[in-house]
């Protein structure tokens, strides 16, 4: 895979991802917004495995950011061979009565930079015959838990669709549906996680192997853990009216709490 970009690099999900690529061997280039964790970052990573992590600081909800990381995967001088659209937020407001700009910024983050970023990378990949994006869906995009739902809905759309359109080109494309991981999400979204079981939380580093074990066999859906395929499996089965009654039973007990938002993993 060469050279891997991880979008979100600083914190949770995409720092085990720059650890376990860089582990791998992969040089990286790191990108989010904090320069500092960032740099500290890619001289931990040079000492610990020897290849090479380059900073690329970047706020994706910013346009000109997101052509810069673009212009980054289009460089055939320094070609990146696996792109890795991590970086994500929690919304913590309801839609409704929330902040209409707060909701743009959500969008901008989780929908359309993954989608600028890939179609940068898979015109470059699909030119070199080889390469592979990752994109970071979750499990609430089976659910109806806000406009966060509505997006990782879209993430896992929208990447077997350019698995259909890459087919037979050397490129992949694989979703990843993560289910509630122990990361900084949470406590970022001022997400209230008292009422969800022990049982329901996965660890970023089991998520992120077995993210990128798929991607390795060119998976398209992956979901890590049993007890998520599991998930996955029931909310793919029941009618969709049990799932809007499951997904406003939680509405109901975000309701209950205060600064809980509707939206979360
Ligand atoms: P996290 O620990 O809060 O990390 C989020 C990362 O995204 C940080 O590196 C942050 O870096 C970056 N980021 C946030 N806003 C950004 C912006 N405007 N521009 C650039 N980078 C930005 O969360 P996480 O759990 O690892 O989330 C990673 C992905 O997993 C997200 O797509 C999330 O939706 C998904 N996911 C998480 C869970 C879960 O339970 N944790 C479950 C399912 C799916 P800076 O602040 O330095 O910019």
């Amino acid at each position: 895979m060469g050279t891997a970009l991880v979008t979100g690099a600083s914190a949770g999900l995409g720092l085990e991802f720059a650890w376990q690529l860089a582990t791998a061997r992969h040089d990286v280039v790191l990108v989010a917004r904090d320069e500092g964790r960032l740099t500290r970052l890619a001289a931990q990573l040079e000492a610990a495995a020897g290849i090479r992590a380059e900073v690329l600081a970047a706020d994706l909800t910013d346009r000109a950011d997101v052509e810069r990381v673009a212009a980054r995967l289009r460089d055939d001088e320094r070609p990146v061979g696996l792109l890795v659209n991590n970086a994500g937020m929690g919304l913590n407001q309801p839609f409704v009565d929330g902040d209409v700009a707060a909701e743009e910024r959500a969008l901008d983050l989780m929908v359309r930079a993954p989608m600028v970023l890939s179609h940068a990378a898979a015109g470059a990949m699909k030119r070199r015959g080889r390469g592979a994006i990752l994109n970071v869906g979750s499990v609430a995009g089976l659910t109806a838990s806000g406009t966060y739902s509505a997006h990782k809905a879209w993430v896992r759309v929208f990447t077997e669709a350019l698995a259909v359109e890459l087919k037979g080109t050397g490129v992949t494309a694989t979703v990843v549906a993560p289910g509630f991981t122990h990361t900084e999400f949470h406590e970022r979204g001022r997400i209230d996680t008292a009422h969800y079981p022990s049982v329901a939380w996965l660890d970023a580093e089991d998520v992120v192997a077995g993210a990128l074990a798929d991607v390795r066999r060119g998976v398209v859906l992956s979901t890590p853990s049993l007890r998520y395929k599991a998930v996955s499996t029931i909310l793919k089965l029941v009618p969709r009216s049990a799932v809007r009654t499951f997904s406003g039973y939680r509405r109901a007990l975000a309701d209950d709490a205060p600064d809980v938002p509707t939206v979360d993993a």
